[in-house]
């Protein structure tokens, strides 16, 4: 009888406390039953399967470690966890939970006001109210910290807001998206609750994705849209609290690429034990094998790295870079997993129905997005040396 096919080679799962893995084993019952196997359709169609959104709510999971507003007041180790279950079978629905969970409620959560808090964190954790965050621009991509063309003007107890923002997930059916502009007065970041219908507000959809192409992404045009004062992020000064939010994802992005490496490798080991060449199964061919190992060793090093840094998270000690460097190992590394995965599936490899090729389009936005391998580099090389080398 051939061994189980487990991902998790170092048993790190038994370091979570009953509850834990108790919620780790109904997220990935989710995904397993009711994304898996409608996800390639989705992702082929570049939809997104709203009919999902019931079902979801009833996982109670979104603002997983927030307190108060509905939200569940669990770990940062159980959020990672349910990163990486849901990227294990779909990278998309990942990031749709991570635009929602962490971007838009932690925007809100860590900088709103209470009142604000009250009015959106509630129906935001039920996924009656979708979120979306919008920081990147057509021009401005890496160098968002300095350079935000988006412009917010106050004008008596409005904000005249104008710009674009690019590849905003979620977009085209966000109820609200923060918008991050340059106030044109101190010249510092802000956040803005923008809602859906504003006059002047509009978003077209990104068409023709080679990755994450079940996740909206959009293209956002402010013109001369007006948002309340009232709306505005009550306690985002400057972009170093845009930056508080990113510490925090950004360490989810980490864990969503050791679940995409983890479902690569372990439909890829579950394949390669089946299919026979040469009279044989191909896992029993040594250069197999290799491949084989060289994926889980890699899988079990970020596994690892990914369990220390929700550690870090829980006891109030994660710093930006080690949120930085954990994003770069994890999404690098998932790369590798990935080809190798697709290589030791030969021709069915790049099938759609085989699960491993949609791993290999995604882990290249995993890669790029919440900040490039360059930009969390620099942020590392900064912390370790003294220097920053940003510019
Ligand atoms: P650029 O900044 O143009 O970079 C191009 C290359 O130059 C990269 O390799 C980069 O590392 C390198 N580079 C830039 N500066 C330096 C430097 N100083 N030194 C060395 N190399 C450098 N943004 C949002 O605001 N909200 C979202 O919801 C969102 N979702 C996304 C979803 C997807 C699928 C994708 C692909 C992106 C998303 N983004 C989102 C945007 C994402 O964060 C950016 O794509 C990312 O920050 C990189 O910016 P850029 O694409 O403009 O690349």
């Amino acid at each position: 009888e051939l061994p189980p096919i487990d991902g998790d080679f170092y048993d790190l799962s038994a370091k979570l406390n009953e509850e834990d893995r108790a919620l780790q084993l109904q997220v990935r019952e989710f995904m397993e039953k009711e994304i898996k196997p409608i996800v390639n359709e989705h992702w082929l169609n570049a939809s997104f399967p709203f009919e999902i959104i019931p079902k979801f709510r009833e996982l109670n999971i979104c603002g997983v470690t927030y307190s108060g507003y509905g939200c569940p007041n669990r770990s940062f180790l159980m959020e990672g966890i349910i990163a990486m279950e849901m990227a294990r079978v779909d990278a998309s629905i990942a990031t749709f939970f991570g635009v929602q969970s962490g971007l838009a409620m932690g925007s809100i959560y860590l900088l709103g006001s209470e009142e604000q808090k009250q009015e959106w964190l509630p129906g935001m954790q039920q996924l009656n109210i979708i979120g979306a965050f919008g920081l990147t621009e057509p021009e401005v991509g890496s160098a968002t910290a300095g350079g935000l063309t988006t412009t917010a003007k106050r004008e008596g107890d409005t904000w005249v807001l104008n710009g674009q923002k690019k590849w905003i997930g979620n977009a085209t059916f966000a109820d609200v998206t923060i918008i991050w502009a340059r106030d044109l007065d101190d010249n510092q970041v802000k956040g803005f609750l923008v809602r859906k219908d504003t006059p002047g507000f509009s978003v077209e959809k990104i068409h023709d994705k080679m990755a994450l192409r079940i996740v909206q992404n959009g293209l956002i045009t402010l013109n001369n849209c007006r948002v309340a004062e009232s709306d505005r992020l009550q306690h985002a000064g400057s972009f170093k609290d845009t930056a508080k939010v990113l510490k925090m994802t950004r360490a989810g992005v980490a864990w969503e690429a050791v679940g995409c490496a983890r479902g690569a490798y372990e439909n890829a080991l579950d394949y390669t034990r089946q299919r026979k060449q040469f009279g044989k199964p191909i896992a029993a061919f040594q250069l197999i094998q290799g491949h084989l190992v060289e994926m889980l060793s890699n899988l079990t090093a970020m596994q690892t790295l990914c369990y220390r840094l929700s550690e870090l998270q829980d006891a109030g000690q994660l710093k930006d870079e080690h949120a930085s460097l954990a994003k770069v190992f994890c999404t690098l590394r998932t790369r590798d997993v990935v080809s190798r995965a697709r290589e030791v599936m030969g021709g069915n490899g790049i099938l759609l129905e085989y699960n491993v090729a949609r791993f290999v389009a995604d882990a290249e936005a995993i890669y790029s997005y919440e900040g490039t391998k360059e930009i969390n580099s620099l942020i590392v090389g900064r912390a370790i040396t003294g220097f920053s080398a940003f510019v």
